[in-house]
């Protein structure tokens, strides 16, 4: 396999890139850092030569300096190119989220964002102007160089060295260059993990995968209440265990709390899908709060039962993970009847007061084999146990888990897509995984490491119930930027299922309209 070539511009940016090179043990068979000369006229000699000896083919990357635009930019940060341009040509540089996570990772300060290659420095004044076109941050040479990449893998990393504040020609540039190489050294062992990660793929896409019914209706609520409420409408914990929808919601004014006593009086407030105990839903009461319940009618059904074998004298065993929000709640419906039963274990410490009255109950999210496992054990000890009328395990979790075990047969990598409070996230890595694939939970291609990526060439992506669709679609891009993606979809199941919206909601947009 040829090195991977990067392009330095500048004698001491090649010397920055070489000595973090060198300190990594990365072996110039593996990466080659080559000087290319100051500003766009020798850069796209450069890139000329290289597209006609083909040095660029498998991928192509340019390390240096560079100023910034964006105001929150300092010096010593470093920024990714996600795309670079000079008014003529704009190359894409697709596995930039790739790149800026590992770097985080490194220790760095860094911002992922279009950069514009312009032909001489920067004046003051200019800035601006720049800036408002879009780009974070200037440069000299990476439009040139990239485009010897031709489409390829391409990549730009600028240390920054200026500032709009502190431009080029000012006192500060020999300290704002020496931050800006000694961040440029840190940078250079990602571009060796970079270069390894290189290859096309094939990606299997687990179908269905992301959001389930439960999940948009819930999403939908807080949306139609800030709608109808106008901002800020409270929410009781996460809506979702998802921090991508926490952000966007919050951004739209919603305001996301762990317990009622932090919402003011006369406030309205959301009730996440995963239920709330009587308790909580008699404080609100008691406080006069404006209630939204965004509960999946699936997590309601649990509470039901729970309430139904507890009326009636049983015992009721709750399989599921303690701490979980879905469990607290479900647990309140009846705490002096009911005990959580985590693994085979708790089952030997249950202690009814009639043995043949014993019923249990499961949080949906968990893994189908695992709790199997623990109704045989029950099943065992009380063989009067009686169950739920229907699977408490709902449908958008059976059918993922059965999805991610489809596609994780197939590949030599799983990706998780969902964040790490995500209970049926966390169990589609362990199904994964249990199928002998090694699988990983990201919330987006930035947590991907790129050391995972290297000699793989089958990747199996599957996302929670909470997990956006749009993530899945990010990181499939994110790994088109290190060679060439071909996706099929993996089928297991049809899913058809949707919920009606709350009756506060429907009653209230009725009355308006
Ligand atoms: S995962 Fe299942 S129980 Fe949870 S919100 Fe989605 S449909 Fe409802």
């Amino acid at each position: 396999m040829k090195p991977l070539t990067v392009c330095a511009p500048l004698p001491v940016e090649a010397r920055a890139l070489r000595g973090g090179l060198r300190a990594a043990g990365v072996p110039e068979t593996q990466v080659r850092v080559v000087r290319t000369g100051y500003g766009p006229a020798r850069a796209a000699a450069w890139a000329a030569q290289a597209a006609a000896s083909g040095q660029a083919d498998s991928g192509l990357a340019v390390g240096g300096v560079g100023g910034a635009l964006a105001a929150d930019l300092q010096v010593g940060d470093v920024v990714v190119a996600t795309q670079v341009s000079d008014g003529s040509r704009a190359i894409e540089c697709a596995s930039a989220p790739l790149l800026a996570g590992e770097l985080r990772r490194a220790g760095l300060r860094v911002t992922a964002g279009p950069v514009v290659t312009v032909d001489r420095l920067v004046r003051h004044g200019e800035h601006a102007t720049l800036a408002a076109a879009g780009a974070i941050a200037v440069d000299m040479e990476s439009a040139p160089l990239l485009a010897a990449a031709a489409g390829g893998p391409a990549v730009a990393v600028r240390a920054i060295s200026d500032t709009p504040a502190h431009p080029v020609v000012s006192p500060r540039i020999v300290s704002g260059g020496i931050a800006a190489l000694r961040s440029l050294r840190l940078a250079a062992p990602a571009l060796a993990r970079w270069a390894a990660a290189l290859g096309p793929r094939r990606v299997l896409l687990a179908s269905p995968r992301s959001f389930c019914a439960g999940v948009e209706r819930a999403i939908e609520i807080v949306e139609l209440a800030l709608e109808q409420y106008g901002a800020p409408v409270y929410v009781r914990k996460q809506i979702v265990h998802n921090a991508t929808v926490v952000a966007d919601l919050e951004r739209a004014g919603a305001i996301f709390v762990d317990e009622l006593d932090e919402v003011p009086d006369g406030a309205s407030v959301v009730f996440s899908a995963h239920g709330v105990s009587p308790e909580v839903r008699d404080e609100a009461a008691r406080r006069n709060l404006a209630t939204v319940d965004a509960t999946c009618p699936l997590v309601a059904k649990v509470h039901a039962e729970a309430r139904r074998f507890a009326s009636d004298g049983y015992l009721v065993a709750l399989i599921g993970h303690a701490g979980h929000e879905e469990v607290e709640g479900t647990l309140g419906e009846a705490p002096a009847s009911m005990a959580l039963v985590e693994n085979v274990g708790d089952v030997g410490r249950l202690r009814p007061a009639d043995s043949g009255k014993v019923a249990y109950l499961m949080q949906t999210t968990l893994s189908a084999d695992e709790a199997g496992g623990i109704v045989d054990a029950i099943r065992d000890r009380f063989p009067a146990a009686t169950g739920p009328g229907s699977d408490d395990i709902c449908y958008a979790t059976t059918n993922r888990q059965s999805a991610v075990r489809a596609i994780a047969a197939e590949s030599d990598l799983v990706l998780v897509a969902g964040s790490a409070n995500s209970s049926n996230s966390l169990r589609l890595v362990e199904t994964a995984e249990r199928a002998g694939t090694k699988a990983y939970l990201v919330d987006g291609p930035q947590d991907i490491h790129l050391d995972w990526l290297a000699g793989v060439s089958t990747i199996g992506i599957a996302a929670g119930a909470s997990a956006p669709p749009a993530i899945v679609g990010q990181i499939v891009a994110a790994l088109g930027g290190l060679g060439e993606v071909q996706t099929k979809d993996v089928v297991v199941a049809t899913e058809t299922v949707q919920f009606g919206l709350p009756k506060e909601l429907r009653q209230r947009a009725a009355n308006e309209s």
